[in-house]
């Protein structure tokens, strides 16, 4: 505890004050976010680094397997749904990404027997369940359920009216993600062809779609 004390104290005395006209600024004006980044719990997930973002740049939800339930009034589930509204209908902003990555624990308990005693946990897993493959499971399955279970949530963004009406008018961008955390690479899904691509073969960012669909991915 002392060491995460030392750790606030640093950030008071030496972070803070580099940044202090810029948090002023995001205190006078209000946040102004371009990004509504939904990315997993893991600790190796590191969203600022990734995006090379700072205060005041993205707007985040995380959860156990970047994962978004379907919009529904009566939803229990209701923290991401509650983000995704804000982020979108408040906020107003221009991308959403969903951040899949490799060696995501989530992805891989789908494949095993769930635990009596984390009940919570089970369920929420089933917003992941139609990415799963009727294979044994393997490094190569648990990667592709990974991509895969990226689609799925995006398939689900678009049942949020508000966020399928923003893409529609093409002020609101999609983009699904699958960070390979050994290689520090990101693989980044080309809908058009349905495959997940490297960084530097994906085309514009900017593609307005709204043709997330799961059968459509290689
Ligand atoms: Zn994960």
């Amino acid at each position: 505890m002392d060491d995460l004390l030392k750790r606030l104290s640093r950030f008071e005395k030496r972070f803070f004050p580099r940044y202090r006209d810029e948090y002023r600024r995001l205190v006078a004006e209000g946040q102004n976010p371009r990004m509504l980044f939904i990315g997993c719990s893991d600790s190796r997930i590191v969203p600022y680094l990734l995006t090379g973002s700072g205060p005041g740049d993205l707007f985040v939800v995380r959860n156990v397997g970047s994962l978004v339930p379907p919009w529904g009034e009566s939803q229990i589930e209701c923290g991401t749904a509650a983000a995704v509204e804000f982020a979108v209908a408040k906020l107003k902003v221009r991308d959403i990404v969903i951040c899949g990555h490799s060696h995501c624990g989530a992805i891989q308990a789908l494949y095993e027997e769930a635990n009596p005693d984390l009940p919570n946990l089970a369920r929420w897993l089933e917003f992941a369940r139609d990415a799963t493959l009727p294979v044994t499971v393997s490094e190569e399955a648990l990667r592709r359920t990974e991509q895969r279970s990226v689609v799925l949530q995006l398939e689900r963004l678009l049942t949020y009216p508000m966020v399928a009406r923003a893409v529609e008018k093409g002020e609101l961008f999609l983009h699904g993600w699958h960070y390979i955390i050994e290689e520090g690479r990101i693989l980044v899904l080309n809908v058009e062809r349905g495959v997940f691509e490297p960084t530097d073969m994906a085309m514009s960012l900017q593609q307005p779609s709204t043709n997330y669909e799961l059968c459509q991915l290689q």
